[in-house]
């Protein structure tokens, strides 16, 4: 086997996403794993570190949401064998923190970049490789019948899980507005299909990707922006108004505009990243009228095995690739996935490194 591998690394210095040749890696700590990838998914958060908005590491192969097979194990490793199908987290956290020793290891205060924790694809070397090494513990098998292409979906769906349970719980017929419907907007849309919510709104500017909402049941519909204002200017404000608004377009004004579209007890869920520099207002006095609620949510703790199940639970009716607009492209067509997925003709792009 070659010992060197193609891989797509960052560079803060260039500001260049290119194909370098890296070693393949090998074990060296007892504890971790080679896991050969599968598949890798470009994710909102890599656009986002490309453009400089989202912190990561100067030089660093990008890469977060993966699928493949065990291809080494450390000596202390039990828990996986070589040829295991997995799937990985890729948030690692220090441990010994305030927040990790009680339960809260998605708000560990060491920073990323600490030497002690592997923050895959984005402070440490991640999946947009042939191959990538992880900590034993952080990986995780797949059922026999989950595609390795689905299991993708599992990394997402596992924050969009955590942001589920901090609006949780919903009365039955709740009006749910989601603003963006990118793979995270698609995927809170197909969650609430799957849980019995019929009245989803779905707000996007891409006119390709609001005809994918509707593909995800009948309780969904995508609308753009300037129809979802202007039905809110005609409408009395309990007709139009909204239980429940999920931002994932991480647009401060977007969410601006919908803080007083939720009907009162209602709760808004900020889960999009936003520009650091950026503020938004909105009145302190209607918000206490309505008692509404304002949460955010942040990665994704002790979520992953709930979101396998889930995955594997709701691949066949929810999560074609064709429903969502997922489309898979070989490794070295990175460039071309990017810009589909910046032009907003696709909700996500998986890349494949090698044919496995
Ligand atoms: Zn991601
Ligand atoms: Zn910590």
């Amino acid at each position: 086997m070659s010992t060197m591998m193609k891989a797509l690394q960052w560079d803060a210095k260039s500001e260049k996403l290119s194909m370098v040749e890296v070693p393949v890696p090998t074990v060296t700590n007892p504890f971790d794993v080679v896991v050969k990838v599968g598949f890798v998914g470009v994710c909102g958060s890599d656009l986002l570190v490309l453009r400089k908005i989202h912190p990561a590491a100067e030089k660093v192969i990008l890469g977060h949401e993966f699928a493949g097979t065990v291809h080494a194990v450390g000596t202390m490793v039990t828990s996986l064998q070589v040829g295991d199908r997995v799937c990985v987290n890729p948030n690692g956290n220090c441990n010994g923190c305030r927040f990790c020793i009680h339960g809260q290891p998605h708000l560990c205060t060491t920073g990323k970049s600490a030497k002690n924790i592997r923050d895959l694809g984005i402070f440490w070397d991640g999946a947009m490789a042939e191959f990538c090494m992880v900590p034993a513990d952080q990986v995780f098998r797949i059922p026999d019948d989950l595609s390795l292409q689905q299991a993708v979906l599992c990394e997402p769906y596992s924050c969009v899980l955590h942001g589920y349970d901090r609006i949780s719980p919903l009365l039955p017929g709740t009006r749910i507005l989601i603003l963006g419907a990118g793979i995270i907007g698609m995927l809170f849309a197909a969650l609430f299909q799957h849980r019995g919510f019929s009245d989803v709104t779905v707000s996007e500017p891409s006119e390709v990707r609001r005809k994918t909402v509707a593909s995800i049941g009948k309780g969904c519909n995508g609308v753009s922006p300037a129809e979802l204002k202007s039905l809110s200017t005609q409408n009395d404000a309990d007709d139009f108004g909204f239980d429940v608004v999920v931002d994932t377009s991480g647009v401060p004004m977007a969410i601006q505009q919908a803080i007083p579209w939720l009907r009162p007890g209602g709760k808004l869920l900020i889960f999009g990243c936003c520009p650091a520099d950026k503020q938004l207002s909105f009145n302190p006095h209607d918000a206490w009228m309505k008692e509404i609620t304002i949460l955010t949510s942040r990665i994704n703790p002790f979520c992953f095995p709930k979101a396998i199940s889930l995955v594997n639970n709701m691949a066949a009716d929810y999560l074609s690739f064709q429903q969502l607009c997922v489309k898979v492209f070989p490794m070295e067509d990175y460039q071309d996935a990017i810009e589909m997925l910046k032009n907003g003709e696709i909700t996500k792009a998986l890349l494949q490194p090698s044919g496995l």
